[in-house]
């Protein structure tokens, strides 16, 4: 599953998947375009890693919700390392709360994030795949995007929202030599679940069939083959990667 000579962003790659996802993808020879909003030492961290591996990429500032920084970062990458070919939509946020507790508000920075900004990377990066004719798209998801979830409306609107937009993409995008599928984890460890996790780690573990927590780099690895040529013939999918957690009753 060798990714050389592939020119990658990983939006969100300063930390948790993403940073996982962008190690996996230089591990195998893709330059690594590691996108981030304000965790600029992280970012550099992870390139450093990259580059003592012998690998190649650049850390790269942009928040993914404003179109312009967007349209500049690409431009930025195309300038340094060349065209995108492979587009990872991983940088997500997250605001739970109960329905009435949620304000307006938070629906419009989770949808923003989540699916603007999957929606405006996928939008600046596409032209140059259409180009190529070459092209890997892959969004981050989550299992609440159809199964749902109590606590997180905002949230699960948005990864329900990006299943349907890797659907729709995937019918445009095919003709051109480009994929769009999508990676639906369950329970990983990162900073985005820590809160869940302490309040209530044992009710999820109780319902993971395999009895762990996922790590990042479970994802990554999912992330890395629909990346490869060995994907070739996959696209508008939604790849679930929870441990068999979808399967236990809703909690
Ligand atoms: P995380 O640890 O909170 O990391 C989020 C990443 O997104 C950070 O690198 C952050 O960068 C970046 N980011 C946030 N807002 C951004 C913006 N406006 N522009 C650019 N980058 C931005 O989250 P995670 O757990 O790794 O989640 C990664 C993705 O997987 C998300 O889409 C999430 O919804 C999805 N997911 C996670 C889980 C899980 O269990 N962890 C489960 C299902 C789905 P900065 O720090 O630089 O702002």
């Amino acid at each position: 599953m060798k990714l050389a000579g592939d020119v990658a962003l990983v939006t969100g790659g300063s930390r948790g998947i993403g940073r996982a996802i962008a190690l996996e993808l230089a591990s195998r020879g893709a330059a690594v375009a590691i996108n981030y909003n304000h965790s600029a030492l992280a970012a550099e961290e992870v390139l450093e890693i990259i580059r003592s591996r012998g690998g190649k990429g650049m850390a790269v500032r942009g928040d993914v919700a404003v179109e312009q920084q967007v349209q500049d970062m690409m431009e930025e990458i195309a300038a340094k390392l060349g065209d995108v070919q492979l587009l990872v939509n991983n940088a997500g946020i997250h605001e739970d709360g109960l329905m009435l507790s949620l304000d307006r508000g938070s629906l419009d920075r989770v949808m923003n994030v989540n699916v603007g900004g999957t929606y405006n990377c996928t939008r600046a990066a596409a032209r140059g795949m259409m180009l190529a004719r070459k092209g890997r798209i892959i969004n981050l998801s989550s299992i609440v995007g159809e199964r749902g979830g109590k606590g997180k409306a905002n949230y699960v609107a948005s990864k329900a929202a990006i299943n349907g937009f890797t659907r729709a993409i995937s019918l445009e995008f095919a003709s051109k030599g480009i994929t769009v599928n999508a990676v639906a984890p369950g329970m990983i460890v990162t900073e985005l679940t820590e809160d869940l996790r302490k309040r209530h780690g044992d009710k999820y573990l109780d319902k993971i069939p395999l009895k762990r927590f996922g790590q990042p780099e479970d994802v990554a690895g999912m992330v890395a083959f629909l990346a490869s040529e060995q994907a070739a013939y996959i696209t508008g999918q939604i790849f679930v990667v929870d441990g068999g957690l979808g399967l236990a009753p809703n909690i």
